[in-house]
């Protein structure tokens, strides 16, 4: 009597550290749009601009930020 193997490879569910990494990429994604509520961003365009940079201008569109 054969048995019905017909699952006989199951899928593997993700591990641990696939979830893991998976969360903290969205996360770190999330807080780089919302992080600092000091950070400038562009009145034209609303790209945010880099904490430690001297940038005057709007990377994106060139809109002065001062
Ligand atoms: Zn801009």
């Amino acid at each position: 009597m054969k048995p019905d193997n017909s699952e006989e490879q199951p899928k593997k569910p993700p591990s641990l550290q696939d979830i893991l990494a998976n969360a903290m990429k969205s996360a770190v994604d999330y807080g780089s749009t919302k992080a600092g509520l000091e950070t400038k961003t562009c009145s034209n365009c609303g790209a945010a601009r880099p904490a430690d940079t001297n940038l005057q201008f709007c990377d994106y569109c060139n809109n002065p930020f001062y």
